[in-house]
């Protein structure tokens, strides 16, 4: 089924002064719906309030995904891996276009997501590490300008990303991640919100004091290794089964230590699994039934606040008393 897409649902606010344009966007994933209602809320919030610059509001980046209350659009395709997309394509496809150009015109790009109905995911702010130093340093201050307990910078590489089209025009960009499941989680929404507002203060974009970052509250880790920030690679399932976890998202743990199991409801037989590497538990499959290959959950080897560097041959720095000053020069 083809859908044209010429035009995508957007809200502008505009101070009519000289200032940074900041695309908000959700609906990247059709079944990710915190970022929706946190671009809705925003829109209204801002009305007036914006003293320079202009916010570009995108609500539903694919509207046949969200139709089909799924990652994936109609025609199948996850927009967040068909950047820039195609005019004249499928419906994701245009979407991606869409999305790619408006991405293009901003200056700072917020693309918000939640673990969608398979994942659930510890609240945290994403970049690629840029090999702009400038580029990279603007991506690190909105992050940390969040105030989201995990600050988390990947291999900046993989492409059809909408972060590798702001990564390709040089535009500063970083994505949210947060909860996901069934059911709607409006802690998810609060903050996003306040996250969104402190940004904005921080960039002189409405009035008030912004808030800094407390480096003694965030795992801050940034990892080089290939594919460092890809979910769906994360601890394969071993097998097809009922997934029985016993690690949470949030919690520490060690390299070897219980992490749940994989019953098979035919023969009753159960498999153990165990955490493999020490650190954050950050993601964990929400749905019971995993096919073989299935990301299960996922660690990140960082075990206290501070900011933790792996280098592309994994060769870790820690620094547990991590200074703000460099980032918010
Ligand atoms: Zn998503």
């Amino acid at each position: 089924m083809s859908q044209h897409t010429d035009t995508i649902v957007k809200m502008v606010l505009d101070s009519g002064r000289d200032g940074p344009h900041i695309l908000l966007l959700s609906g990247v994933h059709g079944d990710e719906y915190e970022p929706m209602i946190v671009n809705h809320r925003l829109y209204q919030q801002l009305k007036g309030q914006i003293v320079r610059g202009r916010i570009t509001f995108v609500p539903n980046g694919n509207e046949t995904a969200y139709q089909s209350a799924s990652r994936y659009g109609t025609d199948g395709l996850d927009l967040a891996r068909i950047c820039p997309g195609n005019r004249t394509g499928t419906c994701s496809e245009q979407s991606a276009y869409l999305v790619s150009e408006l991405i293009k015109t901003a200056d700072y790009l917020i693309d918000m997501h939640t673990g969608g109905v398979l994942y659930d995911i510890f609240p945290l702010a994403g970049y690629g590490l840029h090999t702009n130093p400038d580029v990279l340093n603007q991506q690190r201050r909105m992050a940390l300008s969040y105030g989201l307990p995990l600050v988390w910078g990947t291999d900046p590489r993989p492409d059809g990303r909408t972060l590798s089209v702001a990564r390709d025009a040089g535009i500063p960009a970083i994505y949210l991640e947060y909860g996901g499941g069934t059911g709607f989680r409006s802690y998810v929404v609060d903050a996003y919100v306040a996250g969104t507002l402190n940004l904005l203060r921080q960039l002189g974009m409405i009035a008030g004091e912004w808030i800094k970052p407390a480096p003694e509250k965030v795992f801050w880790i940034e990892d080089a290794r290939q594919d460092s920030g890809f979910l769906q690679g994360k601890m394969p399932s071993p097998a097809d089964g009922i997934y029985l976890a016993d690690a949470r998202v949030g919690q520490q743990i060690e390299k070897g230590a219980k992490w749940g199991r994989l019953a098979n409801p035919v023969t009753g037989t159960t498999t153990d699994l165990f955490a493999d590497e020490s650190g954050l538990v950050f993601l964990m499959r929400n749905t019971v039934k995993v096919g073989e290959g299935d990301a299960l959950g996922g660690i990140l080897p960082i075990t206290q606040p501070g900011k933790v560097t792996i280098d592309e041959e994994g060769n870790a720095t820690k620094e547990p008393e991590v200074d703000f000053t460099s980032v918010f020069r």
